[in-house]
């Protein structure tokens, strides 16, 4: 666990928060502060800072691939499809990144509009 990631405290369980799903590699939580109707964070139970940082340490592929193999499971669970939903990735704070542990965010559950912000 990074020293001060709230990400790793709530994967660690030292912060206690409602699990959506959770696989071997990764966990599902809600945003608390949703930016649509539905709003899940995935988050890899191993800590790494961002997307670029996961390809430069050489496990970005497997990363990635295990959070949307989950995201995949969590949009069907939740009742996102068949009407659709986004994901997004933001890297770094000139991307919109507020928490350095990497998190793949889904919206969904009304009909979204414009870019993510
Ligand atoms: P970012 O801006 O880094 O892509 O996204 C971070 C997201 O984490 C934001 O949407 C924010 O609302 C959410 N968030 C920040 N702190 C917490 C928390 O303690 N619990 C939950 N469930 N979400 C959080
Ligand atoms: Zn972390």
């Amino acid at each position: 666990m990074a020293n001060d990631c709230i990400f790793c405290k709530i994967v660690d369980g030292v912060i206690p928060s409602a699990r959506v799903a959770e696989s071997s590699d990764a966990i599902v939580i809600r945003d608390i502060s949703p930016q649509a109707a539905q709003h899940y964070l995935v988050l890899p139970k191993t800590h790494v800072r961002s997307v670029a940082e996961a390809f430069d340490q050489g496990i970005g592929e497997k990363m990635v691939s295990s959070l949307y193999a989950l995201a995949h499971q969590v949009v069907k669970q939740e009742g996102l499809l068949p009407n659709g939903f986004r994901t997004v990735i933001n890297t770094e704070a000139g991307g919109g990144q507020t928490v350095f542990h990497l998190h793949l965010h889904i919206l969904g559950g009304e009909q979204l509009r414009g870019s993510f912000a």
